[in-house]
């Protein structure tokens, strides 16, 4: 309602919120709503004035979205929004198989402090498997990470200096968006079909550190950069000397054909950094990814995560060596592709039986997620509010955006974390939600 007075996003509203509790100046009760905090709240001087000792930081009104998002929705909500993974996916069983059978000849010492580039067997079956799929590294290559967000984090972290340039695609991935924003850095977006005319003159112009790109599959957009705009980009890189950042979570979800080889896989000039996760093909909780670059930039990529985490997770690494080691890797892609091109075919028809007048999209050939857009007047954040009040969530658009405006049309729906049946379901609700809005 807030939002609405005023004319301002939905996220505004909530992040006022949050700052006017922050200070102590309103209180929410839970299913009920937010008061204003009797005076005495106000006058009195907390005895540790936190917020007052915090370090400066942009206060990017964005900053807790990634949280909201992956907050469990209310219980009779169908939530289209976080990109997870379905938890009935996981392959649990075969980790309690891989357990059982190999910790008996696991040394003890493999499970105390190792060294912060991660745990040898791991880089050793990681670099063999990006080995198959065409990308040259080997062990002294690969530093093994908590997530792949960990290394977006440690790249802005050694690259990155307040004013410098970085570009993205617009829209992008907001936990990426937030770190190079909490770099100071300044972004320059290109707009999601790749133009390389644009970023050359980004490159003259800025001379930016960094360019960072989805190229397969991308979040949000589903899109995927042809091969041989792959070529070109790489010939312009090589160039002009840019570090490009390849994250790639989604290349081994793909549904109908191979996609491309990744840009790490025809870097030919050491100036491509390459993120890799095993959250989305088994599981987010393990908290395990890697990067995979030169020796130079390992090392001092190492020295700044040791400050963070002295090593990731040795336990998990060692669980998914041994997936990997054991050949089991392969049988689960086959099992989670076919069960989520299911679901991409199903959330396909419906949308084009029942919104296909109200909204554009396209079918996306991997990954999780369709990219749409409303036809109809209104914006994405109007269509979310409604959404809601029909049980059904996803994120609007603005969300990914590196500018971010109140007036976008696109949103994202995720469609990896529920079966057809609940699919269908919750593209019902959206119809619905459509028609009122145009009745409106
Ligand atoms: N990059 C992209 C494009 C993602 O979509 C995600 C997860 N949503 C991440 C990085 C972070 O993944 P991780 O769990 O490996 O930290």
């Amino acid at each position: 309602e807030l939002a609405d007075l005023f004319g301002v996003s939905r996220t505004t509203a909530i992040n006022a919120y949050r700052q006017l509790e922050q200070q102590g100046l309103v209180w929410t009760k839970v299913g009920s709503g937010t008061y204003v905090s009797p005076v005495r709240h106000v006058e009195s001087q907390p005895e540790v004035p936190w917020l007052q000792l915090f370090t400066p930081y942009p206060q990017d009104p964005l900053a807790s979205t990634l949280r909201d998002l992956v907050a469990t929705p209310a219980s009779n909500t169908i939530s289209l929004a976080a990109g997870l993974p379905d938890p009935a996916l996981y392959p649990l069983e075969t980790f309690t198989e891989l357990f059982n059978y190999h910790i008996d000849r696991v040394s003890p010492a493999d499970f105390g402090y190792i060294p912060v580039e991660g745990y040898h067997p791991f880089r050793k079956s990681v670099a063999a498997m990006l080995n198959e799929k065409g990308i040259a590294a080997s062990a002294e290559n690969i530093l093994a990470l908590s997530g792949s967000q960990q290394g977006l984090y440690l790249v802005s972290k050694i690259l990155l200096a307040p004013g410098d340039y970085v570009v993205t695609e617009t829209p992008t991935f907001i936990g990426a968006i937030q770190v190079f924003q909490a770099a100071g850095a300044r972004i320059l977006s290109l707009p999601c079909r790749q133009n390389l005319e644009l970023l050359e003159d980004y490159l003259i112009r800025y001379r930016p550190k960094l360019l960072y790109i989805i190229p397969t599959y991308q979040n949000p957009s589903g899109r995927v950069l042809p091969a041989h705009e792959r070529q070109d980009l790489i010939k312009l890189a090589k160039r002009h000397r840019l570090i490009i950042l390849e994250d790639d979570p989604y290349s081994e979800l793909s549904y109908d054909t191979q996609p491309p080889p990744a840009l790490k896989a025809l870097d030919h000039y050491e100036g491509l950094i390459y993120l890799g996760t095993f959250s989305k093909i088994l599981c987010p909780g393990l908290r395990t990814g890697y990067l995979v670059g030169p020796p130079v930039l390992i090392n001092r990529l190492a020295l700044e995560k040791q400050f963070i985490d002295l090593h990731s997770n040795n336990l998990a690494q060692w669980l998914v060596t041994m997936f990997l080691s054991e050949g089991m890797l392969a049988q689960h892609l086959a099992t989670v592709r076919r069960e989520y091109k299911r679901r991409r075919d199903a959330m396909a028809k419906a949308l084009q039986r029942l919104c296909a007048g109200e909204i554009e999209f396209a079918v996306p050939e991997g990954g999780f997620f369709f990219w749409c857009k409303l036809k109809q007047a209104g914006t994405s954040q109007q269509l979310l509010q409604e959404a809601v009040n029909n049980r059904i969530s996803f994120v609007p658009g603005e969300v990914f955006q590196t500018v971010p405006t109140n007036q976008d049309k696109e949103f994202r729906l995720c469609f990896a974390a529920h079966n057809e049946a609940i699919l269908l379901e919750a593209i019902q609700r959206l119809a619905k939600t459509l028609s009122q809005i145009r009745k409106k």
